[in-house]
């Protein structure tokens, strides 16, 4: 008799090893550990005092402090899965998580890797392709073709034109907001082709560019999925990010306020109609702008996201869980009819960096107190006596609350924002509180440039 998923499922793996740091490698382990998984953690040199360490099944020290040595060194983590035991690797976010060679080398190595497959993340992983992709599933778009640009002057000249400038230069494989350009006029176009294709070369090891309309004053919005091996797709509500400097976010809540139903619905569906043309299986997000009323896909990310907590909020459903379940080969336990979203959730990224420069704070937390009232999560590594290490991203935990309303939930954050107290290093907890003071962000009233826009008025005052 054939074996039904549910059984083959059973089989796959019960080990999983966690090839990552911080917030994201103790969130994980909480994930396995509630699934009734082993976990293995990986630790750098710098790392080797993290308590997820001594809460997992065991621990590997991989290598050096330097990211490129240890958390990006593929071998060193295969050979720690091999010698652990591990039957899956979950890359969580950052680090290798969206590097399809390393997908495929997990697959070859007989072990499972918890994100979709390395086909999917390459598609993705090129703006282009995941541009046409998106086309031919019925996406919406940033106006612009979806192919790279060539290098003729004249003829680039001509599509830039026809989009109408502003335009936006992007390199087909920038991320984490780098290799992209605005060009406001024509004159200064080539120069600003010419520059970006010599950053994108350095950077991202491809010249290959494309352009698309750039918007003025769009919010981020962006959509959750979850997919199973067996052809079945969910969304789970939408999130706004628009809370960004740099291009990185700040404030992440879900729902986006003011979005109607019936404008969200069809780009959901749209995007789980992607996603079974593409065969994805596993956690997703579709990342949007949205301006005067119209939704444009900007780009997928084929992995857990920092903020999937809002979504857990307002959804109640476990996305890390569903997420190995997925890569289990369980199927989805969902369908479309059962997904809803309740209440207000925001989540506010705590990072040791100084609130006034944002240049990244080191050191020995020597204080800590965390919120713990009804309402409100702490997704964290740190605890008193932690040192926070110069090496890696800045994040130290996320505050994330849930109230019926978006005005109670931002009044909860308000209270979470007050509990909170970090001393030895410096965080941006003051600015958090600041901004959560703000009558425009209160109203809902906000863009991807409002942040920095508010930033500059709060210095010049
Ligand atoms: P990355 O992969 O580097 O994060 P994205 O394509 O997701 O790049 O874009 C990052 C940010 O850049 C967006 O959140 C938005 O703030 C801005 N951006 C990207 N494309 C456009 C566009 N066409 N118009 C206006 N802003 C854009």
């Amino acid at each position: 008799m054939p074996e039904t998923p549910e059984q083959s499922a059973a089989a796959r793996f019960d080990t999983v090893l966690i090839a990552n740091r911080g917030e994201i490698a103790a969130r994980i382990q909480h994930a396995c550990r509630e699934l009734g998984l082993k976990a293995v953690a990986i630790c750098s040199e710098a790392d080797r005092e993290a308590p997820y360490g001594s809460t997992a099944d065991s621990f590997i020290c991989i290598g050096p402090s330097s990211a490129a040595k240890s958390y990006l060194n593929q071998d060193a983590i295969l050979l720690a899965a091999r010698l652990a035991g591990a039957g899956a690797i979950h890359p969580g976010y950052g680090f290798l998580s969206e590097n399809a060679a390393f997908a495929d080398a997990v697959e070859k190595a007989g072990l499972i890797f918890i994100g979709p497959t390395a086909s999917s993340i390459a598609t993705m992983g090129d703006k282009i392709s995941a541009k046409r992709a998106m086309m031919t599933a019925g996406v919406p778009c940033v106006p612009g073709p979806d192919t790279a640009l060539p290098d003729d002057p004249a003829t680039i000249g001509r599509i830039a034109l026809e989009i109408g400038y502003p335009v936006i230069i992007k390199a087909a494989g920038g991320g984490g907001g780098r290799g992209m350009r605005v060009v406001p006029k024509a004159d200064v176009l080539h120069e600003a082709i010419a520059l970006t294709r010599e950053e994108a070369r350095k950077a991202f090891g491809s010249p290959s560019l494309y352009m698309e309309k750039f918007l003025e004053h769009p919010r981020h919005i962006e959509i959750q999925v979850i997919c199973d091996d067996h052809g079945n797709a969910v969304w789970l509500g939408h999130r706004d990010c628009s809370m960004q400097r740099r291009h990185q976010k700040v404030v992440e809540e879900a729902p986006a306020p003011g979005i109607a139903p019936d404008i969200i619905q069809p780009v959901g569906l749209a995007c789980v109609e992607a996603c079974l043309q593409i065969g994805y299986r596993g956690v997703g997000t579709f990342e949007f702008l949205y301006e005067d009323g119209a939704f444009y896909f900007i780009e997928m990310n084929t992995r857990l996201q920092v903020e999937h907590p809002v979504t857990e909020m307002t959804s109640g459903v476990d996305i890390v869980q569903a997420q190995i379940r997925a890569a289990q080969g369980h199927v989805l336990d969902l369908t479309q009819g059962d997904v809803t979203c309740e209440g207000h959730s925001f989540e506010c990224r705590i990072n040791a960096e100084d609130p006034e420069t944002f240049l990244p704070s080191a050191g020995v937390v020597t204080h800590l107190a965390l919120p713990a009232e009804p309402g409100i999560r702490v997704d964290t590594h740190i605890h008193a006596g932690y040192k926070v290490s110069p090496y890696y991203d800045s994040l130290i935990a996320k505050l994330i609350v849930h109230a019926p309303t978006r005005a109670e939930a931002m009044a909860r954050m308000r209270e979470a924002l007050a509990g909170t107290e970090i001393e030895g290093i410096s965080t941006n907890i003051p600015f958090l509180r600041a901004l959560f003071e703000d009558d425009a962000f209160a109203r809902g009233e906000t863009d991807i440039h409002y942040l920095e826009q508010w930033l500059k008025l709060r210095r010049a005052a």
